[in-house]
C-alpha cells in the first residue's frame, strides 16, 4: 500500500478508543509509522476543582487505550501522554517525533475550534500538516441540510432527513486493526506510564464506588446491558428509580465508545421492528441535532439565546436569586423530587433525562433564575457535560431555544414527581429524611397531616426545608416574566 506520510501522530481528544476511531483509522492508512498522544491540557484543567470525576474517568480510559495499543501493535508500543498546555505540547511532540502530519478528531465547540486553529498554525510553522476529520457524530456541521440548504432548527424534519440519509457507509467501522502494523514503538523518552492523579494534582473521587466503568471496556459492558432492556427503552426511560436508559452518556462525551457502533445496533433493530430501539436512536439523533446546531448557529455557544428575543427577559439576578440558586444547587428547595435529582447530581455526577427537565424548568419558571447559571451548574457537576447537548436542554427548558418547549409550559414539580416517581422509591434514595412518608405524602410534604408528619419523623423547616416558592404563584410571576418574549415575537 501507498502511504503519504512516513510518520504521522494521532492527538486524541474526545475519541478515547483504539476500536473504531476515525483519526487513528486515517493516520494509520495514511502514514507508515504512527504515534498516539493524548495531552492532559492544563488550559481545561487549572479551572477544575481538584476532584473531578471526569479526569479520574480519562485516565482510567487512557490506563486501558495504552495497553490496547500495546497488544495490538506489539512491544513498544503505547500512548504518549503529556501534562501541559496542549496548544504547544502537541506542536513540539510532532515536531520531536518528526511527523509530518497529526491527525484529530473533529471538536466543534468554540474553545476547541480556538485551540485547534491555533495548532494548525504553530505545525504549520514546522511544515506539518494538520487533519481534522468527523468522529463523534453521524452527520456534522453541514452534511443534514434542509432543502432550501440552511441548518435545521427543528428537531424532526431534522430526524428525518438524518434518517433519509443514514445508510451502512455512515454507519461502519473503521477498520483500525487492518493497519496495526503502522503503530509506532514509542520513543524511549516518551515511555512513561500513564500518570496518576495525584501526579496531575487531583484527588481520587468516588467514581468506582459509584461503579461507573470506565474505557471501552466500560464502554461496552453498559452497552451489552442495555441491548437486553433496548426494547423496553420507550416504556421505561421516564422513570428515574428504574434501569431504563443507557447510561452510555460519559462513553459518548468522551468517546470511549463509538457512536457508529450505537447508531448501528439501534437502526438494525429498529429495522427489525423494535420500538424501543426507534425511541433510543431518536436520543442519539438529538446528540447530532444539538451538535449541528452548535456548529451552525454559532451564538448558542458565546452564553446567547437561540431566540435572541428571549435575552430581554429580566432574571433575579439580586441576592434573593442567589439565594434560590444555591438552594436549588444544594438540593433543599423544599420539593422533594427537585432536591433528590439535585442530589443525585451532586453525589454521582449524573441526572437522569426527565430529571433533568424539571430540574431546569424549576430554575428558571419557579425560582426565575437565569437558565445560564444552572446551564454553568451542570457543566461543573454532569460527567457527561457537553456543551452542545447541555446547552441544547437548558435552551429547550427556558423556551429560549430551538425547537423549545413553548414558554407557557410550565411544569409542576409536584405532578411531575406523582407520574414519573409514584412510589416516591427515587426521592427516599435521596432525600432519605422523606423516607418515612406515604407514597401519597412524599410528592409535597407541606400537604401532609400533622399526624403523618410525626409518624415519619419530618419537622418541616427543620430536618427538611419548607417549599422556597409557591409554585402557583411562580407560576404567574414567570407568565409576566415572558411576556416580554410575547411582545416581541407579536
Ligand atoms: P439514554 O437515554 O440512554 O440516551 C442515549 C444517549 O442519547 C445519551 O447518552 C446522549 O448521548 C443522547 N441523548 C439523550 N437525550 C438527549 C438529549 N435530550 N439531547 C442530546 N442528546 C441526548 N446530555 C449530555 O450528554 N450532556 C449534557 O451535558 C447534557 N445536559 C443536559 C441538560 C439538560 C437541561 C437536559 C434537559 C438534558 C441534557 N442532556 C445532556 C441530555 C440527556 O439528559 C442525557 O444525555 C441523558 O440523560 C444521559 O443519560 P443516558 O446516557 O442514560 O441516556
Amino acid at each position: 500500500m501507498e502511504t503519504a506520510f512516513s510518520c504521522g501522530l494521532v492527538w486524541l481528544r474526545r475519541d478515547l478508543r483504539v476500536h473504531d476511531n476515525a483519526a487513528l483509522y486515517h493516520a494509520l492508512k495514511n502514514c507508515r509509522q504512527v504515534h498516539v498522544a493524548f495531552v492532559f491540557d492544563t488550559a481545561i484543567l487549572d479551572a477544575l476543582p481538584r476532584a473531578d470525576r471526569r479526569v479520574e474517568f480519562i485516565r482510567e480510559s487512557l490506563v486501558e487505550l495504552d495497553q490496547r495499543l500495546a497488544e495490538l501493535g506489539g512491544e513498544g508500543r503505547g500512548l504518549i501522554v503529556g501534562h501541559g498546555v496542549a496548544e504547544h505540547d502537541i506542536p513540539r511532540l510532532a515536531h520531536q517525533l518528526g511527523a509530518l502530519a497529526v491527525f484529530a478528531s473533529h471538536d466543534d465547540e468554540p474553545l476547541a475550534q480556538q485551540r485547534d486553529a491555533k495548532v494548525r498554525g504553530h505545525l504549520a510553522d514546522h511544515g506539518i500538516a494538520f487533519h481534522t476529520c468527523k468522529d463523534h457524530v453521524i452527520f456534522e456541521r453541514q452534511e443534514v441540510m434542509t432543502q432550501s440548504g440552511t441548518a435545521f432548527s427543528v428537531f424532526t424534519p431534522y430526524k428525518n432527513a438524518w434518517l433519509r440519509k443514514v445508510n451502512d457507509f455512515y454507519l461502519k467501522a473503521y477498520p483500525v486493526e487492518r493497519y496495526a502494523a503502522h503503530l509506532a514503538p514509542r520513543p524511549e523518552a516518551q515511555c512513561q506510564p500513564v500518570p496518576r492523579l495525584s501526579d496531575l494534582d487531583f484527588e481520587v473521587t468516588n467514581l468506582k464506588d459509584l461503579h461507573i466503568p470506565a474505557g471501552e471496556s466500560g464502554g461496552q459492558s453498559l452497552l451489552s446491558d442495555f441491548l437486553h432492556r433496548i426494547d423496553a427503552y420507550g416504556q421505561r426511560r421516564d422513570f428515574p428509580a428504574v434501569k431504563g436508559p443507557s447510561y452510555l452518556s460519559v462513553h459518548l462525551r468522551f468517546g470511549t465508545v463509538s457512536i457508529r457502533q450505537l447508531a448501528r445496533e439501534a437502526h438494525a433493530r429498529m429495522i427489525a421492528g423494535s420500538e424501543g430501539a426507534a425511541v433510543w436512536l431518536s436520543e442519539l439523533i438529538w446528540r447530532d441535532f444539538y451538535v449541528q446546531v452548535l456548529a451552525n448557529f454559532t451564538h448558542v455557544g458565546k452564553g446567547e439565546s437561540f431566540k435572541r428575543e428571549y435575552d430581554t427577559i429580566h432574571w433575579d439576578h439580586g441576592p434573593h436569586g442567589h439565594k434560590l440558586f444555591e438552594a436549588w444547587c444544594e438540593g433543599r428547595t423544599g420539593y422533594p423530587l427537585v432536591d433528590a435529582a439535585m442530589r443525585q447530581l451532586n453525589q454521582t455526577g449524573y441526572m437522569h433525562n426527565r430529571l433533568r427537565m424539571v430540574v431546569a424548568s424549576f430554575l428558571c419558571k419557579d425560582l426565575g433564575v437565569d437558565w445560564r447559571w444552572g446551564e454553568k451548574y451542570f457543566a461543573q457537576q454532569l460527567n457527561d457535560f457537553d456543551l452542545s447537548a447541555n446547552n441544547g436542554g437548558w435552551q429547550w427548558a427556558s423556551s429560549s431555544g430551538c425547537d423549545a418547549q413553548p414558554y407557557f409550559r410550565i411544569f409542576n414539580p409536584v405532578s411531575q414527581s406523582e407520574k414519573f416517581d409514584a412510589e416516591g422509591k427515587f426521592i427516599r434514595r435521596y432525600v432519605p429524611e422523606l423516607s418515612g412518608l406515604s407514597a401519597k405524602a412524599i410528592h409535597a410534604p407541606w400537604l401532609a397531616g400533622e399526624l403523618e408528619l410525626q409518624a415519619a419523623a419530618v419537622e418541616l423547616g427543620k430536618t427538611y426545608p419548607r417549599p422556597i416558592v409557591d409554585h402557583a404563584e411562580a407560576r404567574e410571576k414567570t407568565l409576566d416574566r415572558y411576556a416580554v418574549v410575547k411582545k416581541k415575537a407579536a
